[in-house]
């Protein structure tokens, strides 16, 4: 790990998206499989937001830690690969022209300018866990998230909330990772964000991490049993008593 406290942190981050796409490839779930080998249960798309220091990276961390079934979107960004991340693993790190190519072409679910770079989700994985029958995890900002709302109505999303304004400004000097006007910058940026609160379905509030991490897991656990997720397994059932 880097000397820097910068490095530091963002080393820690990589770790953490690292751990869980280790989790994530080792495992050999398929979803609810029918006899064709179709998975009968549709794969929801879960989306959480924060702003930046609520501590939502240590809380993805954990969800994916408990949930290895659970896949990670890996967005497509402009910003410089950081020191410990992979290509492909934390994120696709693409040149503007290509990710500008991929607007063009309708490839983005959502895509949005954060800090001055651009970050998209792309369509296809989108797609390719849903038909796996695989929950999906975006972890997008509040623009990216209006926008998933309006394209794919049936995404859950969960808005993670700091306990105060003065609280959070205390966990983003503690963590070390930005210098005071980067800092004053994102205090900024998260009293606007927060006030998207009421466009998310869950709110949890990230005072102690444990209860917020726990909050989060009933969230996951429970998109799995919405009925729009087994719809086509229910019908089936049903069949079998001639209905
Ligand atoms: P984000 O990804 O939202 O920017 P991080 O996960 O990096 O936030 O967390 C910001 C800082 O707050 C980190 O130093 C982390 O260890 C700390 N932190 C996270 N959750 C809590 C909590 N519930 N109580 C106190 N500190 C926390
Ligand atoms: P970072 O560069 O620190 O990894 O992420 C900065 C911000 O960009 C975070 O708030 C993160 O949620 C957001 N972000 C990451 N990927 C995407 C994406 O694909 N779309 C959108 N809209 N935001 C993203």
């Amino acid at each position: 790990m880097n000397a820097s406290p910068e490095f530091e942190v963002r080393s820690q981050k990589s770790e953490a998206a690292c751990g869980a796409r280790r989790a994530l490839s080792s495992t050999s779930y398929t979803g609810l499989r029918t006899r064709d080998s179709r998975p009968s249960v549709r794969g929801s798309i879960v989306v959480i937001s924060a702003p930046s220091g609520s501590g939502k990276t240590t809380l993805t961390r954990r969800l994916l830690e408990a949930f290895p079934r659970l896949r990670f979107s890996v967005s497509y960004t402009t910003r410089a690969r950081r020191a410990g991340e992979r290509h492909g693993r934390d994120y696709f790190f693409v040149t503007r022209e290509v990710f500008e190519g991929m607007v063009r072409r309708r490839e983005f679910v959502e895509w949005a300018n954060v800090y001055g770079h651009l970050y998209g989700t792309a369509r296809s994985q989108l797609r390719a866990a849903q038909e796996a029958g695989r929950d999906i995890l975006l972890d997008i900002d509040v623009k990216g998230h209006a926008q998933v709302r309006r394209q794919l109505p049936e995404a859950v999303s969960v808005f993670v909330l700091p306990p105060s304004y003065r609280e959070l400004e205390r966990r983003l000097r503690d963590r070390h990772s930005d210098a005071p006007g980067e800092i004053r910058r994102r205090l900024e940026t998260a009293s606007r964000e927060i006030k998207h609160w009421r466009e998310y379905d869950y709110l949890v509030v990230n005072d102690h991490l444990d209860e917020a991490a726990e909050a989060l897991a009933a969230i996951v656990r429970a998109v799995r049993f919405r009925r729009s997720s087994q719809t086509e397994r229910t019908r089936k059932i049903v069949k079998t008593f001639g209905g």
